[in-house]
C-alpha cells in the first residue's frame, strides 16, 4: 500500500487557490465531526476537511492530493453503517454539504440531475411538488453521493429497484483530475463500457460523483398499507416467498421478527403486538386495482394462519406504521443506552428466506446474543441488530456475524445487500468474490494507482 504523506504547507495553499480559505478547515470539531459514520467501527480524523462547490474544484483537489500522495475520503452525511466514509488514514475528508443543488430538471423525462451533496428527502420534497419522487429510500437522510458510492436500497427496493436501478448518467471526478460524464439521459444505452454502473456502489475508490442524472417514479395515486402479523417466523417467511411467487407487485414487504415488533408496540405506541410481521405497501392507479391486490395477499396471508391483518388506505395511519418501522435504530438506542451495535446486512435469493432466518435464529441462540431481525424481505435482504455493552459479548457477536454471512454466501447471497462493504465487509470479499476480486483490485489500480482514494474500504487495510 502506498505511503501516504501528510498534508504539507505547500499542498495547503494549493488546496485554498483552489476552494478558497473559506471551504476548508482543519478545525479539531469539524474532523470529530466527519471522523465517524453511524456504525460501531473506530473513528479516525482526517487532517483537513474540504467542502467544494464544482466538479472542476472536486477534479481539482483530486489532482493536488494525488501529486502529493494524501488520500482523500468523500463523506456525503455520513449515515453509513460500515465504516464507509471514515478518513482511516487521514489526509482530506472531502464534503459534498456545499455541492447541493438541483442542476435540472426533467419532468417530462422523469429525471432530475443533481449535485451528489443533496439530501434525498430534501430532493424528494421539491419533487413532489411535479408528482415525481426518487424512488431508493434508506431511511436516514442519506445524500445523493452516498447513496450512489454505497448502491443503497430500501423498503421499495421490491418495485422500484435499489440506487443502480435509478441512475443514467453521472459526472465524475478521476484521481488524476479527469472530469469525464458517464452514461446519457436516454433510457436505453448500449454504447461501450456501463461505467455508470461500475461507479455505483465503489464507495469513492474508483472516482468522485459530481453530479448524477436520476430517473424519477411517478408518485402512485393510491396507496395502502397492510399489516399481517403471524404465529411462527417460519409461516411469516413462506408468506414472503409466496406473496412473490404470486407475481403480486407489492411496493414494500418488510419482515420484522417478534422481539422487535414488542419492543416496535411499547415505544412507538402502536399495537404490533409480540409475534412475527409483515409490513407491506402496495401502489395503484386505480382503487379498484390495489382493492383486488389486498384481497389476494388477505388471501394468501390466510392460507398462511395470519392472526391479525390491517390494510388501509388512510394515509396518516400508513404514515404512522413507517414511521414506527423507520424509527427502529433510533429506538434501540434510546432502549439500550450505552450499548455499541453489530448491524448485519445479509441478502439471498428469496427461496432461501427461510433457510437464512432459521440461521439467524439458530446462531443468535447457539452465541447466547440478542439480536432483532428485520428484513427487506421482499428482496431477501435481512438485517441483524445486535447489542453489546462488554468485550465477552462483542467477541460472541463478531463470531454470528461471520457465521451468518458465510452462511448467506453459502445460499448463493451476499455479505452486504445495501449498506457496502466499508471496512466491516472487506475481509468476506475474497469468499464472496474468488477470482473477480483480482479484476476488482486490477481496475482500482487502473484508475487509482496511487490509491488516494478512500483507502482501506472495500479491499482490506493491507
Ligand atoms: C437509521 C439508519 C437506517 C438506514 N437504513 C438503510 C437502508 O434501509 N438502506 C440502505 O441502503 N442504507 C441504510 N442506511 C445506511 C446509509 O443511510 C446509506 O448507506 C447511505 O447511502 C449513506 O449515505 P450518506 O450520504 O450518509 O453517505 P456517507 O456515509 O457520507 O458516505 C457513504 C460512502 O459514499 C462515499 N461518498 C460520499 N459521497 C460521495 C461522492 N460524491 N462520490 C463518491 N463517493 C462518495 C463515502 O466515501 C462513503 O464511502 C441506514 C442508516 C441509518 C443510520
Amino acid at each position: 500500500m502506498t505511503q501516504f504523506r501528510p498534508v504539507s504547507e505547500e499542498v495547503l495553499q494549493q488546496l485554498e487557490s483552489v476552494v478558497g480559505v473559506e471551504n476548508l478547515s482543519s478545525a479539531e470539531s469539524e474532523r470529530r465531526l466527519r471522523s465517524h459514520d453511524m456504525s460501531h467501527h473506530a473513528p479516525h480524523m482526517a487532517e483537513l476537511v474540504v467542502w467544494p462547490r464544482t466538479a472542476r474544484q472536486v477534479a481539482d483537489v483530486l489532482r493536488i492530493a494525488n501529486a502529493a500522495l494524501v488520500p482523500v475520503t468523500p463523506w456525503g452525511a455520513g449515515s453509513s453503517l460500515e465504516g464507509n466514509p471514515i478518513p482511516l488514514f487521514g489526509g482530506i475528508s472531502l464534503s459534498f454539504e456545499r455541492m447541493n443543488r438541483i442542476v435540472a430538471l426533467h419532468a417530462d423525462d422523469f429525471q432530475v440531475t443533481v449535485q451528489p451533496g443533496i439530501g434525498y428527502k430534501d430532493l424528494n420534497a421539491i419533487l413532489a411538488r411535479d408528482g415525481l419522487f426518487f424512488a431508493p429510500d434508506p431511511g436516514a437522510n442519506a445524500s445523493i453521493g452516498g447513496m450512489l458510492a454505497n448502491n443503497a436500497a430500501g423498503s421499495r427496493t421490491v418495485k422500484y429497484g435499489a440506487t443502480r436501478d435509478n441512475v443514467l448518467a453521472t459526472q465524475v471526478a478521476l484521481a488524476d483530475g479527469r472530469l469525464i460524464r458517464t452514461g446519457s439521459r436516454s433510457i436505453k444505452q448500449s454504447a461501450g463500457y456501463d461505467l455508470t454502473h461500475l461507479m455505483i456502489g465503489s464507495e469513492g475508490t474508483l472516482g468522485v460523483i459530481t453530479e448524477a442524472t436520476l430517473r424519477l417514479m411517478p408518485i402512485a395515486t393510491v396507496m395502502s398499507g397492510v399489516l399481517a402479523s403471524f404465529p411462527t417466523v417460519a409461516a411469516a417467511v413462506e408468506a414472503v416467498v409466496a406473496i412473490r411467487g404470486s407475481g403480486l407487485d407489492v411496493a414494500a414487504l418488510e419482515f420484522i421478527d417478534g422481539p422487535t415488533a414488542a419492543l416496535i408496540s411499547r415505544e412507538e405506541g402502536v399495537a404490533w403486538g409480540e409475534r412475527p410481521i409483515l409490513l407491506m405497501e402496495v401502489h395503484a392507479t386505480h382503487a379498484a386495482s390495489a382493492e383486488l391486490d389486498l384481497a389476494l395477499i388477505e388471501e394468501i396471508c390466510m392460507a398462511l394462519g395470519v392472526m391479525a391483518f390491517r390494510a388501509t388506505t388512510d394515509s396518516a395511519e400508513r404514515r404512522q406504521m413507517w414511521r414506527a418501522r423507520h424509527h427502529l435504530f433510533e429506538t434501540l438506542v434510546r432502549v439500550f443506552p450505552g450499548y455499541k451495535w453489530q448491524l448485519m446486512d445479509i441478502a439471498v435469493p428469496i427461496s432461501s428466506l427461510p433457510a437464512l432466518v432459521d440461521h439467524v435464529a439458530q446462531t443468535l441462540l447457539n452465541n447466547e446474543l440478542v439480536g432483532f431481525v428485520i428484513g427487506h424481505a421482499g428482496d431477501g435482504n435481512v438485517h441483524v441488530t445486535m447489542p453489546y455493552n462488554d468485550e465477552a459479548t462483542r467477541r460472541r457477536t463478531a463470531v454470528a456475524n461471520d457465521t451468518i454471512v458465510y452462511k448467506a454466501i453459502e445460499l448463493g447471497g451476499t455479505s452486504t445487500g445495501e449498506h457496502g462493504v466499508g471496512i466491516g465487509k472487506a475481509k468476506f470479499m475474497s469468499r464472496e468474490h474468488g477470482a473477480a476480486l483480482d479484476v476488482m483490485r486490477t481496475l482500482k489500480q487502473a484508475l487509482d494507482p496511487n490509491g488516494i482514494l478512500n483507502p482501506g474500504k472495500i479491499f482490506s487495510a493491507e
